[in-house]
């Protein structure tokens, strides 16, 4: 049986945004956005996945090693469960522009997942805070839900 997901976006969306062309690299610079915390915790309870998707080219530019990323999402993930909001999985794309099939808005991150987790894909839903978002749900046919600051600003329905 095929399950319905949540996609989120992770900057701005789970994590308060780093300034334009800078990034978090360092786990004392995270901050949750409590109201998608909360979210994460309904969404769990309603049976859905909750799967990250994330565009972290400040690897490929040697600005954050891939080790370090990845201590940083597992001590994500660490504390979202101790929050009861657990997510069940995360993608990253650590690629720069035009070299990969993974950096949103290309659907390479979630058409792995979809791959692996046995996703119901047109049951499931986006929620990010970018055109990158926006236009990679716009191409999947999946509803995008457009957030700031832990507030819903847009729906965009699927098809
Ligand atoms: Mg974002
Ligand atoms: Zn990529």
């Amino acid at each position: 049986m095929k399950r319905p997901c949540v996609f989120l976006d992770r900057d701005g969306v789970i994590n308060v945004a780093p300034p334009e062309g800078e990034y978090i690299t360092r786990w004392e610079d995270f901050r949750f956005i409590p109201e998608t915390v909360d979210w994460i915790r309904l969404f769990k309870a309603l049976g859905y996945l909750v799967i990250v998707v994330t565009n972290q080219r400040a690897v490929a530019r040697g600005l954050l090693p891939a080790a370090d990323l990845e201590e940083l999402h597992r001590r994500m993930r660490e504390a979202l469960a101790e929050k009861g909001a657990p997510v069940d999985d995360v993608y990253c794309c650590p690629h720069e522009e035009g070299t990969c099939s993974c950096r949103k808005p290309q659907p390479g991150l979630v058409l792995e997942a979809v791959r692996k987790w046995g996703i119901d894909l047109g049951a499931s839903i986006l929620i990010g805070d970018s055109m990158r978002d926006r236009e990679l749900a716009k191409g999947l046919g999946i509803t995008y839900i457009e957030v700031r600051e832990g507030r819903i600003v847009e729906v965009q329905p699927g098809r």
